[in-house]
């Protein structure tokens, strides 16, 4: 049977964490989805546009590897495409507390769909898109922490 995972986040912007996982998690699974939240009460740098636009252009080598944005509950995109697997990532023990909760919560919605975790690779354990959006806005060079698609991003949108 295939099985199609969904990788949701904000992804403002996506980061080489995320790539990492994205790219671990598809080797896993048939199909990810990478699901781009909305998150407005986040208050996102980057529009959903912006950050969906990114995102496909960074994997579009990736066959296996699409990109999807939403809004709303997770759980519902998730029986939508009939994905049986949620990829998160996991830094630190300070990400722990939150994702249990978040999963469990989506465990209690959608019994049939299974909360995965990915551990960071050691290299990307501190890296955040807060921490990439705090230096781009202070002028400091972030370029290691990105792919070159952000980058071009940000000097086009200012930071
Ligand atoms: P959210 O707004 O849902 O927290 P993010 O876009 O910040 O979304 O992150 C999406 C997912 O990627 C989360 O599971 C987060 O823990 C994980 N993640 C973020 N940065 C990294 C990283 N450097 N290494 C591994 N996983 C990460």
């Amino acid at each position: 049977m295939e099985v199609t995972a969904i990788y949701p986040g904000t992804f403002d912007p996506m980061t080489l964490g995320h790539i990492d996982v994205a790219l671990r998690a598809g080797k896993m699974f048939d199909r990810l989805i990478i699901a781009i939240a909305e998150s407005p009460n986040k208050k996102p740098h980057f529009d959903l546009d912006e950050r969906a636009a990114m995102a496909n252009e960074i994997m579009q080598e990736h066959a296996s590897i699409e990109i999807q944005s939403f809004d709303g509950l997770l759980v519902d995109l998730a029986q939508r495409i009939n994905a049986r697997v949620i990829v998160r990532g996991l830094r630190a023990i300070s990400d722990f507390d939150y994702e249990v909760q978040i999963a469990g919560v989506n465990r209690h919605l959608a019994p049939d769909v299974e909360t995965v975790f990915i551990a960071a690779s050691h290299d990307y354990t501190f890296l955040s898109s807060s921490i990439v959006r705090e230096i781009a806005s202070f002028g400091g060079d972030y370029s290691e922490f990105v792919h070159p698609v952000v980058v071009s991003a940000f000097n086009r949108k200012g930071r």
